[in-house]
């Protein structure tokens, strides 16, 4: 392919609103272009990059027994009603109605369809295990789609379902599952660590994990444990409870609860630099609105809620948010700064986290304007309607496998698997008859692979300030040429020519055969990032050599032009 040809428009400033590296270099280097919020057109080196990592995706699936199918995208609701999904899936479905008016969505995840894809087709034990994939376009309306390519509305994954005949049979699938992920994630050159997660939207019951592409940029928080195997999104990792104290003062001689004025103190900061209270002895109550209800939820003011434990514990609600400064003025007569848990309206119920239901004295807001309660002991002051874990893990609490404590890390969600159980085969009647000839639903799995936003973790992981910088494995282009002066016929010959010889060796070149001065192709080149670039210029051509250049390592040689293209193969080909 010659430079002047290939369609890359490269920009030399990223827009503004490309906030993370990754979207602000695809931009630049010409691999996509937006369409509209959290929808992109691939442009040819964007999608020659997705097709690399669709192709070391299918040989694992492929490896794994998975075959290869393809369902469609527009799917009927009723399938959905059947599973409670149609209203479960909330805001994010996108949704449509043909002309009977009849109700469609676009696929967001596609469990009901082949469930009853099997269901109508796979009637014994024998045909089992079964797994099917397919790679294709996903539907998610999300709330707040950003960081390009990594959280599209629009967006390519591979999903893969397991069909087996017995918890243990799940179970092996879902450890072949697990390993070929590990594979495909290595072969794809990133740095990532699998983690224990919440199942979210897709439930099930048999455990799932994450796979974490690891970056500072990272939406996900997780926890890992230096000394055993325990790795967790803080979303799902549990808070080791607090041992309960000793009440060092028998309850009955516990100070009474006291009004304090605090003028202006609506933050944790605030409170305990002016009380001279730690955030330890503080406790934090934001108001949340989970569809119809309010709740209070309660923290220790050095603490994090967990909104995911707050909605798999209160909930589950199709939405559940913050509830607007406005609201809790009209609830409780003050903002945010100043609501507690003392005396709250019928119609906010209260749940607080285990660590801070302890029966101590906290500072807690009195629900009135600049005004705090000192001495407010849960359970003499306030009673909760429900005590639970609903906070995040910090980094250096002790792992709940061996007490270590625990480090923590960020990371991009790149994959996820799931033993459903006999979650939707159950609720679909979709049975196959095992051996004694009884009618049992099928165990399943499933198992989800961001093929797009694959490709924006490893920009995300593998960058410089020059430009991309690509693992070999997922190049757009293996090397490219640049003749160094593009008006020596001599150079651009023997530019051309090596190029042919590298394409004839099954190395994707691209010849930079632009009228431009050699720094602006070199610039071009780092910012693209081909993992290989190889200069042909006067000197080196007398020579009979050409200079090789390293895009990750920015190493440098010279190599005999006669035996480039088996020398560059073979580092090719060896990884
Ligand atoms: P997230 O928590 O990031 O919203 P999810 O847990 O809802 O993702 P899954 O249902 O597990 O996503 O989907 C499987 C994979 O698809 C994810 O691991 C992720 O790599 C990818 N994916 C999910 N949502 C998006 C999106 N909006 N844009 C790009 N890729 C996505
Ligand atoms: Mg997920």
């Amino acid at each position: 392919m010659e430079m002047s040809r290939l369609f890359a428009p490269t920009l030399r400033e990223a827009p503004a609103e490309a906030e993370i590296v990754s979207h602000r270099l695809l931009l630049r280097a010409g691999f996509i272009r937006k369409s509209t919020a959290g929808v992109y057109t691939y442009l040819p080196l964007g999608w020659r990059v997705i097709r690399k990592i669709e192709g070391i995706v299918r040989e694992e699936m492929n490896a794994a027994g998975g075959q290869e199918i393809m369902l469609p995208i527009v799917q009927p609701a009723e399938l959905w009603r059947a599973t409670g999904r149609w209203e479960l899936y909330g805001p994010e479905m996108f949704r449509l109605r043909d002309r009977h008016e009849r109700e469609f969505c676009l696929g967001p995840t596609h469990e009901e369809i082949i469930t009853e894809l099997v269901k109508g087709d796979v009637r014994s034990y024998k045909q089992l295990p079964l797994l099917l994939y397919q790679i294709q376009n996903k539907y998610r309306d999300e709330r707040r789609p950003r960081f390009g390519l990594m959280r599209g509305r629009e967006f390519i994954m591979m999903d893969l379902y397991s069909f087996d005949r017995s918890p243990e049979g799940a179970r092996e699938s879902y450890a072949k599952m697990y390993a070929a992920y590990e594979a495909v994630f290595r072969r794809c050159g990133l740095a990532y660590r699998a983690v224990e997660a919440d199942a979210g939207a897709i439930g099930g019951s048999g455990g799932t994990h994450e796979f974490m592409a690891l970056a500072e940029s990272g939406e996900a928080e997780v926890v890992f444990c230096p000394n055993c195997a325990y790795a967790a999104n803080t979303e799902k990792a549990e808070c080791v409870p607090p041992p309960a104290p000793a009440p060092a003062t028998p309850a009955a001689d516990l100070p009474p609860r006291a009004r304090v004025v605090t003028p202006g103190a609506r933050t944790i900061e605030k409170v305990s630099a002016l009380l001279g209270v730690p955030p330890t002895g503080l406790l934090k109550t934001l108001i949340y609105k989970g569809d119809e209800e309010y709740w209070a939820i309660v923290v220790r003011g050095d603490r994090r809620v967990n909104e995911v434990k707050v909605n798999n514990t209160l909930g589950p609600f199709l939405e559940l948010r913050l509830a607007a400064a406005e609201e809790i003025e009209a609830l409780l007569g003050c903002g945010p700064g100043f609501s507690g848990p003392v005396g709250l309206p019928p119609a906010v119920r209260l749940a607080v986290d285990s660590e801070a239901a302890v029966p101590a004295a906290f500072v807690c807001g009195a629900n009135e304007v600049d005004v705090h309660w000192r001495d407010a002991i849960p359970g003499r002051d306030f009673t909760p309607a429900r005590t639970a874990d609903l906070r995040r893990v910090e980094t250096g609490e002790p792992c709940p496998g061996c007490g270590a404590p625990l480090q923590s890390a960020r990371g991009i969600e790149v994959g996820q698997v799931f033993n459903l159980g006999q979650k939707y085969s159950a609720a679909l009647s979709a049975t196959f008859l095992n051996e004694k000839g009884s009618a049992l639903p099928f165990y399943m799995g499933c198992y989800g692979i961001g093929v797009s936003r694959t490709l924006a973790a490893a920009a995300e992981q593998c960058s410089d300030e020059n430009g991309l910088v690509w693992p070999t494995a997922i190049a757009p282009y293996h090397c490219v040429v640049i003749p160094a002066n593009s008006k020596d016929e001599a150079v651009t010959t023997a530019a051309a020519r090596l190029c042919a010889e590298l394409g004839a060796a099954g190395l994707e070149t691209v010849l930079d055969d632009r009228p431009e001065r050699a720094g602006v192709k070199f610039k071009d080149a780092d910012l693209i990032g081909f993992p290989f670039r190889l200069v042909v210029g006067a000197h080196s051509l007398a020579q009979g050599q050409a200079e090789l250049k390293r895009r990750r390592t920015g190493a440098e040689e010279l190599i005999p032009l006669t035996t480039a293209a088996a020398y560059l193969s073979r580092i090719v080909r060896e990884g």
